[in-house]
């Protein structure tokens, strides 16, 4: 199938030749007619399968059949917010921006992208000017929308992307006030990992009707992706990786471990030993995580040692190596790693390093994929027999889901709540993501300008 036979639109179309794509993805060629009839869509999608344009290029479309006229001149009607794409994180909130950005080049309409972290008073000044598309992050979305900056009232096509993510992280509150904002006859489209019992009550408060789509089985992982593991000893890991990066002479290496403590303290190690890297964290202002990311896309740094909800969703072109140096407590997240390399089609590397104390994450993960991942010990890298497994910290003793294991085992009376409380951590250190995030909407309602961090 090629794009041009999706009723696509010429401006539209001309944008997409520009990228080089001819052909649909899956959950393009799926969702995209679907959408064009005005239906509401469920789709169960992974990033990597190339949903962004899937939802991106309809909704344009949409605008262009919905036409309305869009006046500079006095009498005519001003700009408005027609799209609201939301997204849980600021780096997924900038790329969705960028795609909409490159896909709408031959249109009239125009787009800016909202969330934490960052001055509000630009954002402010830009909606300000009237927007069509807007992409953001449900708090700084609430806080503008609490200004009464942001007018949601007349929001023709609604977005919630990565909705299963934006759930774990606490925003299903948020969502629902955003959701109150926007007029009912709305098309809405809902974009989520897998499709959990959540997600589907979630869809069916939002939702009409929605046509259900469904691009990979859920959480099997690509076949596209070599998947390995190193069995080798805590105190070792950072010098295997050291080796792995020489040896391999890899060029482009994202590198996750669990916190953020642990992410600097390794980003230190590997320039100690000359080899060019960055860390991103919840800790890392905006500036400095955007300006990693775009070192590392242009390859003037070789590794990016990131947490999980820092690096998710980010979208770099042909990454070949995924590291985990720690593996995920949550066994989904490792499903979500390695989904960042061999994206749309292309093949990737993906090697944890697995020391005792995981390796009862390791089987949860491996009964999650339904695999046995193939392992291969390095040589000058033996695990020592004597050494016994130890509790891994997980920061304030939240609970987990799913195939983690490690110290959890029968700790399951933590207050889990299915994945609303995934015993997240960035958290080498302190809070988890909800809480952090139900934090911030305490904060929200005494200090607006604190607030918004997404
Ligand atoms: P996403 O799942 O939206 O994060 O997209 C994953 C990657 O696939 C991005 O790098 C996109 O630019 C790329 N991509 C999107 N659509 C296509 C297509 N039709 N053909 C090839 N690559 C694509």
């Amino acid at each position: 199938m090629l794009f041009t036979s999706l009723g696509l639109s010429e401006p539209i179309l001309k944008a997409i030749t520009e990228t080089g794509y001819t052909q649909p993805t899956p959950i393009q060629a799926k969702a995209i007619p679907l959408v064009l009839e005005g239906k509401d869509v469920l789709a169960a999608a992974q990033t990597g399968t190339g949903k962004t344009a899937g939802f991106t290029l309809p909704l344009l479309e949409r605008m262009v059949q919905n036409h309305k006229p869009i006046g500079t001149h006095k009498g005519q009607p001003k700009r408005h917010i027609r799209a609201l794409i939301l997204t849980p994180t600021r780096e997924l909130a900038a790329q969705i921006a960028e795609n909409v950005e490159m896909y709408a080049k031959y249109l009239p309409y125009k787009s800016t992208v909202v969330f934490g972290g960052v001055n509000i008073n630009r954002q402010i000044n830009v909606m300000k000017q009237g927007i069509d598309i807007l992409i953001a992050t449900p708090g700084r979305l609430l806080d503008l929308c609490s200004q009464k900056v942001v007018d949601l009232s007349k929001v023709e096509i609604l977005v919630l992307d990565e909705a299963d993510r934006m759930l774990d992280m606490g925003f299903i509150h948020d969502m629902k006030k955003v959701v109150k904002l926007i007029p009912k006859n709305r098309q809405t489209l809902l974009f989520s990992a897998t499709f959990s019992k959540e997600i589907k009550v979630l869809a069916s408060g939002f939702q009409t009707n929605p046509n259900l789509v469904e691009v990979a089985a859920q959480n099997k992982t690509a076949d596209r992706i070599a998947q390995l593991v190193h069995p080798v000893d805590k105190k070792k890991k950072k010098d295997l990786l050291v080796k792995l990066i020489s040896d391999g002479q890899w060029k482009q290496v994202l590198v996750f471990t669990r916190t953020k403590h642990g992410a600097n303290k390794l980003c230190e190690h590997l320039e100690q030993e000359g080899i060019k890297s960055a860390a991103i964290h919840g800790n890392k202002s905006q500036g400095a995580r955007t300006k990693a990311l775009a070192n590392f896309k242009a390859n003037s740094i070789r590794v990016l040692v990131a947490t999980d909800i820092a690096a998710r969703g980010i979208d770099i072109d042909m990454l070949p190596h995924v590291v985990n140096f720690e593996l995920p407590n949550v066994a989904e997240d490792y499903v979500h790693r390695i989904g960042r390399t061999g994206r749309a089609g292309r093949e990737g590397e993906a090697v944890s390093l697995v020391c005792v104390d995981e390796n009862d994450y390791l089987r949860g993960i491996e009964r999650l994929i339904a695999q046995k991942i193939p392992s291969i010990v390095v040589a000058g890298f033996e695990v020592d027999p004597s050494i016994v497994a130890e509790p891994i910290n997980q920061g304030g003793g939240r609970g987990r889901r799913g195939g983690g294991g490690g110290q959890s085992r029968g700790n399951n009376n933590s207050g889990s709540r299915g994945s609303n409380n995934r015993g997240r951590s960035e958290n080498s250190d302190k809070k988890s993501s909800n809480s952090r995030n139900r934090s911030r909407s305490r904060n929200r309602s005494t200090s607006r300008n604190n607030s918004s961090d997404s």
